[in-house]
């Protein structure tokens, strides 16, 4: 009766949801966002929780059967199923997000989450265990990786709880973890495609220096493109340098979600791609000089801090480097 394709596998463990709804904080006040609600056994124990539950249900066999489940019961009139894609519609307004979803859309999802507005107040989520050790870790960690770092520069993220396989049914392949996701208040003041650029450049290979990642002929010859695109730009404009700095563009997010996604079996193999260092150039020593302006030269990515990507982007932007 499941659908692997669509990744139902349910929670049959009632301690289990008890604590995962102790853990999420619901305010009886709240509005909250259930994906994939399957047969209800969660959704269930958030009516009970909160003021009313919006669940986004892909199947339409489990949307009958769920609306089955409550009719005629109290709760009826506090849950409204939007039958779709949860990817593809609208989000309605919601304060928390309780969902145990289906692990393939992990990564698009948690970006199409962030950049919901208005913000929601916490999110907290069963993801794949690999998936959130990776959400959630920390510089110098094993799995930290452009997915961690792109994430904790919108929210802030913790581990809450580990997850068996046995408390599904049927049990999936891999272990899970609940996660919480809050989203930072305000949001930070970058331009996030700049920092998604930068960050995917140096997590391409995350365990060399930056001196070695940006000596790369493919590395230096895409960033001389967009400066020399936008020097045109900005001289054709009125001969005025001068970097603006943006609000968060999160628009494009779902898209490098899916990306994101990607990575998570490349990380610890390095792509060896076919890639010579250039000769010596202008452009060449103005990148080399604002690596070398903010010490970070011999340093590597698995180390860097939110705070020190932070820097190194400002850092190239003010020299008239950019990675969008
Ligand atoms: N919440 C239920 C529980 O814990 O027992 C079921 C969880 S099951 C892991 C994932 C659910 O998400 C399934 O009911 C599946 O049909 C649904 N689903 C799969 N892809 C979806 C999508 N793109 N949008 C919305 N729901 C989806």
């Amino acid at each position: 009766p499941f659908h692997k394709s669509k990744g139902q596998h349910i929670l049959k463990n009632p301690l289990l949801i008890d604590t995962i709804i102790e853990k999420s904080g619901i305010k009886t006040t709240d509005v909250i966002l259930e994906i994939g609600p399957g047969t209800g056994n969660l959704t269930k124990k958030l009516l009970e929780a909160g003021k009313s539950v919006v669940a986004v249900e892909l199947d339409p066999r489990m949307v009958l059967e769920l609306q089955r489940r409550f009719q005629g019961t109290p709760f009826s009139n506090r849950l409204k199923v939007i039958q779709g894609d949860v990817l593809k519609c609208d989000l309605p307004y919601f304060d928390i997000c309780v969902a145990n979803i289906p692990y393939q859309i992990s990564s698009p999802l948690t970006f199409k989450l962030l950049s919901h507005r208005p913000m929601f107040r916490c999110a907290v989520i069963m993801f794949q265990r690999e998936f959130a050790m990776r959400l959630v870790a920390q510089p110098g960690d094993t799995l930290y990786c452009r997915l961690g770092v792109n994430t904790q520069l919108l929210a802030r993220v913790s581990h809450l709880l580990k997850v068996g396989k046995n408390n599904f049914r049927p049990p999936p392949k891999v272990d899970s973890s609940v996660v919480r996701i809050e989203p930072r208040k305000p949001q930070p003041l970058v331009n996030f495609k700049e920092w998604d650029g930068l960050v995917r450049i140096c997590f391409n290979r995350k365990n060399k220096t930056l001196g070695s990642i940006f000596r790369q002929k493919s590395v230096l010859s895409i960033l001389e493109k967009n400066y020399k695109t936008l020097q045109a730009l900005q001289l054709s404009q009125n001969g005025s340098i001068e970097d603006k700095e943006t609000a968060l563009d999160v628009s494009a997010l779902g898209d490098t979600g899916e990306d994101l996604n990607m990575e998570i079996d490349d990380d610890d193999e390095e792509m060896e791609v076919e890639d010579g260092e250039t000769k010596g150039s202008e452009f060449k020593d103005r990148v080399l000089g604002v690596l070398k302006q903010g010490s970070f030269e011999e340093k590597r990515s698995s180390k860097l801090t939110q705070a020190d990507f932070m820097h190194l982007l400002s850092l190239f932007n003010k020299a008239g480097i950019h990675f969008s």
